[in-house]
């Protein structure tokens, strides 16, 4: 069977009073056997994440990486500088980037093989917008999403995240129904391309996932975990969520 992931996207959120109440709770609460826990604080912070949450058992991320290894790109944050300070994971293709920051799907399928080349498991975000799927066109947006950014991608050090857009900090969730038929596309989808990966692979569901819609969203046959964004922000609802698992 699957293991449960939750994964914890602050987005630009948080600071190190979080990091320090969060690790602390954390330190005292087991939940290590039923689920892995992955935090994604923003990047200035992962040092820092990494000494607090050691003894907890919860892993780290980034919430981005540069599609090039290194050079002259002012700004930018490696795959390989992530796993150098203790990252484990990376977040690749969130909405928010595609959206706020023009990540085509060719920029994110260059961020998988950086972050797959860099030791690090990448978390690849697909999802539609509302107009995408009043137009019946769920199907066809994710495909060309996975097709373009999973050419030549390893499939066994892969997550992958259904995040529909308008589900994401809105509190309209996709209800179990919804999200279980586009995981299951999703892992159809992997059983083509990577057949000994499709049974394996952990599709995570992202969009106003709370502690109380938790549970029944991660019961679903194809639903692996979630991605959490605002609920992560609270230790209660955050730790009430990896419980559901
Ligand atoms: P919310 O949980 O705030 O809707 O955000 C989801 C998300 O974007 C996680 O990556």
């Amino acid at each position: 069977m699957r293991q449960t992931l939750v994964i914890a996207n602050w987005k630009l959120n948080g600071n190190t009073a979080l990091l320090k109440t969060m690790a602390e709770h954390f330190h005292h609460v087991d939940i290590q056997e039923q689920v892995d826990v992955v935090i994604c604080p923003p990047a200035v912070y992962l040092k820092t994440a990494a000494v607090l949450f050691e003894p907890t058992g919860i892993k780290l991320g980034g919430q981005n990486c540069s599609e090039h290894g290194s050079g002259a790109f002012t700004g930018e944050i490696s795959a390989e500088m992530l796993s150098d300070i203790g990252c484990s994971y990376v977040i690749i293709g969130h909405s928010e980037r595609r959206a706020i920051f023009a990540e085509s799907n060719e920029m994110i399928a260059g961020k998988i093989k950086q972050a797959q080349k860099g030791k690090l498991c990448p978390v690849l975000c697909v999802g539609e917008t509302l107009a995408e799927r009043e137009a019946n066109d769920v199907e066809s947006v994710i495909r060309e999403q996975l097709e373009t950014a999973l050419v030549d991608a390893d499939f066994d050090n892969l997550v992958i995240a259904y995040e529909p857009v308008w589900a994401i900090g809105t509190g309209k969730t996709a209800t179990p129904e919804q999200a279980q038929e586009v995981h299951k596309m999703i892992r159809d989808w992997v059983a083509k391309k990577a057949p000994e990966s499709a049974q394996k692979i952990q599709i995570l569901y992202g969009g106003s996932v709370k502690a109380d819609n938790a549970s029944t969203l991660f019961h679903q046959a194809d639903i692996d975990g979630g991605l959490i964004g605002g609920a992560s922000l609270d230790t209660e609802q955050f730790d009430a969520i990896c419980k559901a698992a």
